[in-house]
């Protein structure tokens, strides 16, 4: 379940927020600071944020300017609930990044209405971006999401000295099924050597669509050694699966360059594409169906 940033520190509105949401379907997050507020953006889950004018210590403007400025944070609209001085006022704030206004004394009823249009314009803009983000035969992540959530882990990873791994796996020999079976059976071989490979992984692992028949892996908190052991179930899954249309079936096998941050302390994600790259056409070279990690 989504949820609404609460930015308050009256407990009555905390309450009457709380039931709207609930029957809006979202949870909801408390939260105090200025901190706490950025902190609650950055997450993905976080659909709306409803920013109490009255908060000790609230700097609106600035914050509202620091929140556009902020890639991430600049995608979830504001509720502001207070007293308005006037339409120039509210035009003002609608100016510097505000979605909506609730007025003081706060109208459940009102309240209700605002939170439900505003949330119902971030549906459609999640529908629409997991269309653009979502590879159309396999059902997952495309190469464009990839990158960004690359980039971010990379980002991340050398911060906080987190370890990740990287995994690009290519089918091996594929050409010949498309060739023997059709094009048909490639497809469904495809979607279901995607599935195998999903059925292998944790919630936090990423699996994407990386070109016509190769996918990448993104494990975030994974070392080399717990790359290796996915990777190697992974392998045996597929290589032990029989693909099966009408009367025709196949197996397949498929090859996998394996590379995992800070064991290898890359400076870029290129430097470490080219790397999972490199592994990949080895792991080719040494005969197919292999893992090449160093
Ligand atoms: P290798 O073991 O060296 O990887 O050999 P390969 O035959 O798998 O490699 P190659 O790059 O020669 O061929 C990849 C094939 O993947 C060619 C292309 O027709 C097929 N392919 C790419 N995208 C799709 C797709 O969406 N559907 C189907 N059916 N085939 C695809
Ligand atoms: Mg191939
Ligand atoms: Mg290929």
């Amino acid at each position: 379940m989504n949820r609404v940033l609460v930015a308050t520190a009256e407990q009555s509105l905390l309450r009457l927020a709380g039931g709207v949401l609930t029957q809006l379907e979202r949870g909801v997050a408390p939260v105090l600071s200025e901190e706490e507020i950025l902190q609650g953006l950055h997450r993905d889950d976080t659909d709306l944020l409803l920013l109490d004018r009255r908060l000790p210590g609230l700097e609106e403007r600035a914050l509202l300017r620091r929140l556009a400025a902020d890639p991430l944070a600049a995608e979830v609209p504001v509720v502001l609930v207070g007293g308005f001085g006037g339409h120039e006022e509210q035009l003002e704030l609608l100016d510097a990044g505000a979605s909506e206004f609730v007025a003081l004394p706060v109208d459940p009823g009102a309240l209700a209405v605002r939170l439900k249009t505003v949330l119902r314009t971030v549906g459609h803009l999640d529908r629409i971006k997991a269309q653009a983000l979502i590879d159309e035969l396999t059902g997952v992540y495309n190469r464009r999401y990839l990158d960004g959530r690359l980039s971010a882990q990379f980002g991340e990873a050398r911060r906080y000295r987190h370890p990740f791994s990287f995994i690009l796996l290519d089918l091996d020999h594929f050409k010949k099924v498309n060739d023997t079976l059709g094009h048909q059976f490639g497809d469904l071989v495809l979607r279901q050597t995607a599935r195998l490979i999903r059925a292998q992984l944790r919630g936090e692992d990423m699996l994407t669509r990386y070109g016509g028949e190769e996918f990448a892996l993104l494990l975030p908190h994974t070392d080399l050694e717990g790359a290796l052991i996915l990777a190697e179930r992974v392998r045996l899954s597929v290589a032990e699966y029989r693909f099966v249309q009408g009367e025709s079936q196949v197996r397949i096998t498929v090859s996998q360059g394996i590379a995992a941050y800070p064991e290898k302390d890359f400076t870029s994600t290129s430097e470490l594409i080219a790397c999972v790259d490199e592994r990949l056409y080895q792991a080719k070279d040494a005969g197919r169906n292999c893992l090449v990690y160093r």
